[in-house]
């Protein structure tokens, strides 16, 4: 069976007026179904750039990128993509409802309906139904942006630094909130952070990108199972030895054996 996900030889160079600037360079790699990779890698390293050519919003300049075995050309149907900003994420003028209904305006009313308050019953939403983005704190506003993702019921979950711009607290929560929501909705993700601990403590596996252009270092497994608690995991030996392994990783520029 193909993997999920599978990127080969991946390289992008933008264009710009002083000169060209090579974001990725020769980055190789997979996700499995059912699996969470965490991709981590320094700010400005091309983590977004490649989700942008992952989700078909830029055609990368070399490489491929290929769902269940298809190459994506175009922005592919059976993905949902959740950005850093939730700010400017959601339509202010739809309701909470509304905005995760928005990209299932293709289905029955009936069904859309249920979908987004199944989705946002998942995100413990369901009683800011009908509020506004406005109405809601910043946290909230990023659930809202999960559930729309979750309602969608994509093949494979693209998350960009999606807990950056939120409190720690919150950040903790939205994090357990992922690793519920996978478990019981069977989800592919492949989430990008340039936090270390957020990268193993929510992966089965982390990627470990390089600094820009960006390529793979190494990809590392992450054994502490599936239950993970924010205090206790952390707090583990295993956990204190990946986060090393994955900061030492992080000053390399060529390939290791992880
Ligand atoms: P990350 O998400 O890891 O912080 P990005 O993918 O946003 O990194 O950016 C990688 C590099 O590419 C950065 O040096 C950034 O300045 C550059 N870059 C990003 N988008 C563009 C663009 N549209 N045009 C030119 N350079 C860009
Ligand atoms: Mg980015």
């Amino acid at each position: 069976m193909s993997p999920m996900l599978e990127v080969t030889g991946l390289g992008h160079t933008y264009e710009a007026k002083d000169g060209a600037h090579t974001a990725i360079s020769g980055l190789s790699f997979t996700v499995e179904n059912g699996e969470l990779l965490c991709v981590v890698g320094p700010s400005g390293c091309g983590k977004s750039t490649l989700l942008r050519a992952i989700s078909g919003l830029i055609r990368p300049s070399e490489g491929t990128v290929s769902l269940h075995g298809t190459p994506v050309e175009g922005v592919p149907a059976d993905l949902a993509v959740v950005f850093q900003d939730y700010s400017r994420s959601l339509f202010p003028w739809l309701s909470v409802q509304r905005n995760v209904e928005f990209p299932l305006r293709d289905l029955p009313r009936a069904e859309r309906h249920e979908r987004a308050e199944e989705a946002l019953a998942a995100v413990g939403l369901s009683a800011a139904a009908r509020k506004h983005p406005w109405q809601l704190s910043g946290g909230m506003q990023q659930r809202v942006a999960i559930a729309r993702a979750l309602a969608y019921r994509p093949a494979l979950l693209l998350m960009d630094e999606p807990f950056a711009s939120v409190d720690a607290q919150t950040r903790f929560e939205l994090e357990d909130l992922l690793l519920r929501v996978r478990r019981e909705q069977e989800t592919t993700v492949m989430l990008v952070t340039h936090d270390i601990d957020e990268s193993v403590y929510l992966g089965d596996r982390v990627l470990v990108l390089s600094k820009s252009p960006a390529t793979a270092v190494a990809a590392l497994d992450v054994p502490l199972g599936a239950e993970r608690e924010q205090i206790a995991t952390r707090a583990s030996e295993e956990f204190v030895d990946l986060r090393a392994r994955v900061a030492g990783l992080l000053q390399a520029r060529e390939p290791v054996e992880a």
